[in-house]
This record gives structure tokens, sequence and C-alpha cells, in this order.
């Protein structure tokens, strides 16, 4: 299961062949879940309802995509691609 990992721990991208990553802050969500209905393949939810973004770059154009429209649509900016 891909771990949560808190805004404040976003670093630069690894190099040229890495792709965004997608970040939550744990502090501004509100664990509705409209993210993970947008974004299946890289937003899961916990237990209570709450998103789990995965850590690693995204390189797949689909999952970037998909982490595009979560991050639109999120009605919080609880998500940033970095
Ligand atoms: S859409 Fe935004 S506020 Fe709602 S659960 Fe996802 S990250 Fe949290």
């Amino acid at each position: 299961m891909p771990r949560v990992v808190p805004l404040r721990e976003a670093r630069p991208q690894a190099g040229p062949a890495a792709g965004p990553r997608l970040r939550l802050d744990p502090s501004v969500c509100d664990g509705v879940g409209i993210c993970s209905h947008l974004a299946p393949d890289v937003i899961g939810v916990d237990s209570w309802g709450y998103p789990i973004v995965h850590a690693e770059p995204l390189t797949d154009k689909r999952d970037v995509r998909q982490a595009e429209a979560a991050v639109k649509a999120c009605p919080r900016k609880a998500l940033h691609l970095l």
C-alpha cells in the first residue's frame, strides 16, 4: 500500500526521467474522496475514507492526467503536483 507523503516532504524531481510527484496536504483534506474517484490508479483510500497518494514520481501519462484531474477538482486545494 502506498504511503502518504506530507507536502513538506516533497523534494525536487530526481532527474530528467522522473515525472511529477503527487502530494497531499492532510491538514486541509476533508476526506470526502472525490480525488480517488478521478484518479483511481494513483490515489487510494484508507479505512476512514481519506486519500492515500503514491509517493513515487508519476511516469505514466495516464497517471499524470488522472493526478491533474484530481488536483484541479479538489475543493480544498489539498493536492499538488510537484
Ligand atoms: S478531493 Fe481533496 S479534500 Fe477531498 S479527499 Fe481528495 S484530497 Fe481530500
